[in-house]
């Protein structure tokens, strides 16, 4: 079984579901309110470890109550929590999130403890391969991506500015659409492997700037696409780590994306690898 560690944040997301969003200074009321586990490092953790991957998450999260219901899957899951340390003065990081009857959103982070990964204090455990997240403090990650021996994915998701160290050093680099277009050549021309994720049109897979492998449709009754690139980002790498080939990997990362937009939430949505094998077998990939 593939060791993966993951660096990243691990948030508890807040969720009201409400007739509308709220303009500046309004207020809704009706509204329904929901707590589920969240933040990109532990969905990406879940997800390699659904897919059948022995994972570590290094994270950090506050001395308090939220901090439990933030990791309860990934503690019922089995993933070693003992990177996730929990620090004194900050809370667990947490995502107010309003969902609109239309399915629009709008969402406020409170980091928190999520900013206390230092890189000074970091201790990496081995692995086959390690995932970083660009919503932890960057010099964690980039720390963690450039000492790490074994193979290295980030997942530039949202786009910011990212050491050369980080862009050059990591072996996989995930994208979305916007995300790709932001960064522009800087990614696109480097020497490792880049994969964009076009949503319902699949993902491509470059190196050295020639597409090496596309997915352009895998068709699914979508309910809600959270969660999607996460699955998709745990995915690819563990099946790169597996030594399946670009193409093989490819089409199993955007089977993992694909099912986990089959059912709500980020971490209730994430695919086992028997749900995933089964899209591939059910599925007509193009
Ligand atoms: P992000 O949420 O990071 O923007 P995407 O929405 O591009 O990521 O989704 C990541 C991957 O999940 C896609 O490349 C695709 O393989 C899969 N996916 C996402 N939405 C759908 C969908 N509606 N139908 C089928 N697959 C999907």
């Amino acid at each position: 079984m593939p060791s993966i560690v993951v660096i990243g944040s691990v948030n508890l997301d807040i969720v009201a579901t409400a007739p509308c969003l709220p303009a500046a200074g309004e207020t809704v009321t009706d509204a329904m309110l929901a707590r589920y586990p969240g933040g990109k490092g532990a969905n990406q953790a879940l997800a390699a470890r659904r897919l059948g991957a022995d994972v570590a998450l290094i994270g950090r999260v506050g001395k308090d109550a939220e901090a439990d219901a933030a990791l309860a899957l990934l503690r019922e899951g089995n993933v070693d929590l003992s990177g996730v340390v929990a620090v004194d003065d900050a809370a667990t990081g947490v995502a107010l999130i309003t969902v609109a009857a239309s399915g629009e959103n709008q969402i406020v982070v409170a980091p928190g403890a999520n900013r206390r990964l230092a890189s000074e204090t970091l201790q990496i455990p081995a692995g086959d391969a390690l995932i970083g997240e660009v919503l932890a403090p960057l010099d964690a990650v980039a720390r963690a991506v450039v000492e790490f021996e074994g193979f290295t994915c980030v997942n530039l998701a949202s786009a910011k500015e990212v050491d050369d160290a980080v862009l050059r050093g990591a072996d996989l680099i995930v994208v979305n659409e916007s995300e790709a277009a932001w960064y522009g050549e800087r990614l696109a021309l480097r020497e490792g492997l880049v994969a964009t994720t076009f949503g319902a049109s699949g993902a491509a897979l470059v190196q050295g700037g020639e597409e090496v492998a596309r997915v352009s449709s895998l068709r699914v009754e979508a309910v809600d696409t959270t969660g999607a690139g996460d699955a998709f980002t745990a995915a690819l790498t563990l099946a790169l780590v597996e030594g399946q080939s670009l193409a093989e990997a490819l089409r199993f990362a955007c089977a993992a994306g694909a099912a986990a937009t089959q059912r709500s939430g980020a971490q209730p949505s994430l695919p086992t690898r028997d749900e995933v094998l089964r899209i591939l077998r059910d599925t007509e990939t193009r």
